[in-house]
């Protein structure tokens, strides 16, 4: 897409600092990023959101960001874990409408963090949702 960034990255028509490149994945340093090694990995053909991807761009995403959290551990970065977070549309906090998976290194007290107050449904409100769920679930079988 012309107007994207991340499309603009991929075509080498903008500046990114690569961590892994194939035919059809990239991953490259997040510009600003969370904690020391926060990378964007995302699919080479654009989708803007989830709904748009195609299922085995989402898997070859999802292996990558595997491999390279992976790497992340096994490098001299001070790394303990590693979160992998999605935003998918404006309230979920998506800013860059190309579909991207971050990878964001962690260490104890980096500051990091989502903040959520945890609620505490009953079972009939969960088995109720999830029912509804299933429903629908089940119209997006491919
Ligand atoms: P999101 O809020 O999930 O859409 O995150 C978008 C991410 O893309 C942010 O973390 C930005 O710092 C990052 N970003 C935006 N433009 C660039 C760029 N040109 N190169 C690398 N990362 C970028
Ligand atoms: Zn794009």
């Amino acid at each position: 897409m012309s107007n994207c960034i991340f499309c603009a990255i991929v075509a080498g028509r903008a500046p990114a600092s690569v961590v892994l490149d194939e035919p059809d994945v990239i991953a490259f340093m997040d510009i600003r990023p969370f904690t020391p090694g926060h990378l964007l990995v995302i699919p080479k053909r654009h989708a803007s959101g989830l709904a748009e991807l195609p299922p085995e761009d989402g898997a070859k995403v999802f292996a990558a960001g595997q491999r390279i959290a992976a790497a992340l551990r096994a490098s001299d970065l001070p790394i303990d874990g590693v979160n992998m977070f999605l935003a998918d549309g404006v309230a979920a906090g998506q800013e860059v409408f190309h579909v991207h998976l971050h990878l964001v290194p962690r260490r104890a007290g980096d500051g990091f963090g989502i903040v959520a107050r945890a609620q505490s449904p009953n079972r009939t409100v969960l088995d109720g949702t999830a029912s509804a769920l299933r429903a629908a679930v089940e119209a997006y079988r491919s």
